[in-house]
């Protein structure tokens, strides 16, 4: 159960699409002058080293956050596109940034940390991870910001204190929902989550994430997450981004290289309006930074 650890994968291509739609979904909410609830049920241990034998050993910050820092002026140009970052590749870059010494790459900002450099002195955020390291770690990294009760970080199940604390007192709530996908079940697991959070609390924007692997549950998440939505009459985006094709290569030597996650999603409910518009922005220009060969693509649909 407790082998997953994000300092492997931090930066990655999956965390790029993930922290964007996270940032810019948090961005608009803050815009409004009442207090907001933030829940990060899965939230990791909030920053990360690109240095550190993790990220080395896994290479994946160098086909995400490091891709695109190696292109400060843009994407690669086209004849159809501007070289600009979008508005919201930028503010993520900008918020990346402000982790790091100039121009220096070592630090990244995982969901805790990218949510409270938003937060007003009136919002609250809830913080679960149960990895004992991780979980340490985390309240660690979060003590240091001296957030007082504004920031709390919970070393417990982060869909059942979520299902707990729904619906928030302060009426209006961001909650995401990251999980590792370690085990089969957390597919159905993310799903009665969903069906329950709405069911609690209907108004909530819900971000979810999922790989896009080939497995049945996988491909099932984001079908049902979408019946949920219907069911219960709540707007949702759902945003793919693939950076390379899934196939397995056979070595020289005969071993089968694996190409490792070729690319993931996010499924919001409740999204802003400004949402769409942004993704339908960023997520080609993604395509355009990350994308690894000919399978790299994006998709944005939405209901209504
Ligand atoms: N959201 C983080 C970010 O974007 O920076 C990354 C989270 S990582 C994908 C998933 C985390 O969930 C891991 O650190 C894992 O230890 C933790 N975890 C696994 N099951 C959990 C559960 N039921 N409740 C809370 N945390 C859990």
């Amino acid at each position: 159960m407790f082998s997953y650890r994000h300092a492997f994968h931090a930066g990655n291509h999956a965390d790029v699409l993930k922290h964007i739609v996270l940032l810019a979904t948090l961005r608009r909410l803050t815009q409004k002058e009442t207090p907001l609830a933030v829940f990060d049920t899965h939230a990791g241990a909030g920053l990360y080293r690109l240095d550190s034998d993790y990220s080395a050993t896994s290479g994946e910050a160098s086909e995400g956050i490091l891709r695109l820092l190696a292109q400060p002026g843009g994407p690669p140009l086209s004849e159809s596109r501007a070289q600009k970052w979008c508005e919201a590749i930028q503010d993520y870059l900008d918020v990346v940034a402000r982790f790091n010494r100039a121009g220096a790459k070592t630090i990244y900002p995982g969901s805790p940390f990218i949510i409270q450099d938003l937060l007003r002195e009136r919002d609250k955020l809830k913080l679960f991870e149960l990895h004992p390291t991780d979980g340490k770690n985390l309240t660690g990294n979060i003590a240091q910001l001296e957030a007082g009760r504004q920031i709390a970080v919970l070393r417990e199940d982060g869909f059942e204190g979520t299902r707990r604390m729904l619906p928030p007192p302060q009426r209006r709530a961001l909650v995401i929902c990251d999980p590792s996908y370690e085990m089969k079940s957390d597919y159905a697991q993310v799903a009665q989550w969903i069906s329950d959070a709405l069911e609690r609390f209907a108004v909530g924007t819900y971000l979810v994430w999922y790989p896009i692997i080939p497995r049945p549950e996988a491909h099932g998440l984001p079908r049902r997450l979408r019946t949920l939505a219907d069911k219960a009459r709540r707007p949702w985006i759902n945003a793919s981004l693939t950076v390379k094709g899934s196939k397995i290569t056979r070595l020289p030597d005969g071993r089968e290289q694996r190409p490792g996650l070729p690319a993931s999603g996010m499924f919001v409910i409740n999204p802003p309006f400004t949402l769409r518009a942004q993704l339908a922005e960023a997520l080609p220009q993604l395509v355009a930074a990350l994308g690894q060969d000919r399978h790299a693509a994006y998709a944005l649909d939405s209901s209504g």
